[in-house]
């Protein structure tokens, strides 16, 4: 054995209170018992909790750390597109290399090892996004594994030689489809043409959907139905959805159970949707926020991500995920019971949603493990447990001390 890790408790087990030692060989969870006996490097957790890795669905490599570039006034989605589009012109590969490594390097320090960044093509900013980020992501394999979805933020019908991009994209190593139809000129002829990108790559599918401020014009149902005539459930993903805020309560009931049919999963994107919406509404502003733990009682899977770090689309930027289930809970209004439910939306929903087969707390997976210093899934949401080591493929990828209290 490897390493052992001694006195886990662990995240989602039926005995909350049982401890067991975690094995580690070879790069995967070889053993998982009370007491295992093995000479090698062990760590004594004393009781704290093991979680699997967290996994970001949604966040944006590409145009994060620039606000020191930027002026917002009104903190609004049109004022975010246009100074990110006009800070575009000027990004380099370098220049978005060195802003994803930065990123990464914060979010492998939270705990995450798994990710799907959204990234930018169009004719202003061509592939240099996507070249920057890919090199981001290949030096950074040993902490963790993310995935390029590749979307047209400028619009795709209205944008000629944007499609193009995303299909040579699609061919240089891209993962994933993108969408934002808000801001096409023919949103449903933006997501045909993503259906149909992603068809022909046999690509999975993940679109910024329904973001707005009422509820008027909603895409979908229409993604719905072309899930369900193309056979892709448990391949789209949509994003945002804050226009769901605002129907009536049949209407949405009717939404979220044609979403599970549908195998259509929702990623909440808490700290932009709380930033950004209900800017126009001068007195008691809508928060913006889909109540993703309702929805997963009715089948959908749902997960929350970052989004955006540091820029106008989002002014604030840990990478910590136990910080955003923390946040969510507290605005849409999750109770102590829906805790647990939280921290799977950073963890195993996500994962599902990602498609990662290998990944979980079980003998013969990959030993990608976060240690947080509590002792369970509730506290890790209510007390923003700090995560104190991390193992990628068994190797520990970081590693911060807990906190020492010098009494006199
Ligand atoms: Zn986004």
């Amino acid at each position: 054995m490897d390493l052992i890790l001694r006195a886990s408790r662990i995240a989602g087990h039926a005995d909350a209170n049982a401890l067991f030692d975690i094995g580690i060989d070879g790069g995967k969870i070889a053993a998982i018992a009370p007491r295992l006996e093995a000479g090698g490097r062990d760590i004594d957790l004393g009781g704290r909790l093991v979680t699997p890795p967290f996994c970001e669905t949604h966040i944006h490599l590409d145009k994060s750390c620039i606000l020191d570039r930027c002026h917002s006034e009104k903190g609004t989605l049109d004022e975010a597109i246009a100074q990110v589009t006009e800070q575009k012109k000027g990004f380099s590969a370098e220049d978005v290399y060195q802003r994803a490594c930065k990123t990464l390097e914060k979010a492998i320090s939270h705990g995450t090892m798994h990710m799907r960044t959204h990234v930018e093509v169009d004719p202003g900013i061509q592939l240099r996004g996507l070249d920057g980020v890919m090199q981001a992501i290949g030096d950074y394999r040993w902490g963790i594994d993310v995935e390029v979805c590749v979307f047209p933020q400028e619009g795709l019908t209205n944008n000629p030689g944007t499609e193009a991009l995303i299909v040579e994209s699609m061919n240089k190593g891209a993962r994933v489809v993108g969408a934002a139809p808000y801001i096409d000129t023919d949103p449903r002829g933006q997501i045909d043409r993503v259906f149909r990108i992603a068809r022909e790559f046999d690509a999975d599918i993940d679109m910024h959907l329904d973001f707005g401020n009422s509820a008027e014009h909603l895409d979908i149902d229409y993604v719905c139905e072309l899930t369900e005539k193309f056979g892709y459930g448990g391949r789209v993903a949509v994003g945002h959805v804050t226009k769901l805020l605002y129907l009536a309560p049949a209407r949405l009931d009717a939404i979220t159970k044609r979403l599970a049919s549908a195998g259509v999963a929702v990623t909440i994107l808490p700290s932009t949707d709380l930033y950004l919406m209900g800017r126009e509404q001068g007195h008691n502003p809508t928060r913006g926020v889909v109540r993703a733990h309702e929805l997963l009682h009715h089948g959908v899977n749902c997960s929350l991500s970052t989004n955006n770090v540091l820029n106008p689309f989002t002014p604030f930027g840990d990478c910590s995920l136990v910080r955003m289930a923390n946040l969510y809970a507290n605005v849409a209004h999750a109770g102590a019971r829906d805790f647990a439910s939280c921290l799977d939306m950073v963890t195993k929903r996500p994962a599902r949603l990602l498609r990662r087969e290998d990944y979980g707390i079980e003998v013969g997976k990959s030993a990608d493990l976060v240690v947080l210093d509590c002792s369970s899934s509730e506290q890790a949401v209510s007390e923003l447990a700090v995560p104190l080591y991390g193992f990628k493929r068994g190797r520990m990828s970081f590693a911060r001390k807990p906190v020492e209290l010098f009494r006199p």
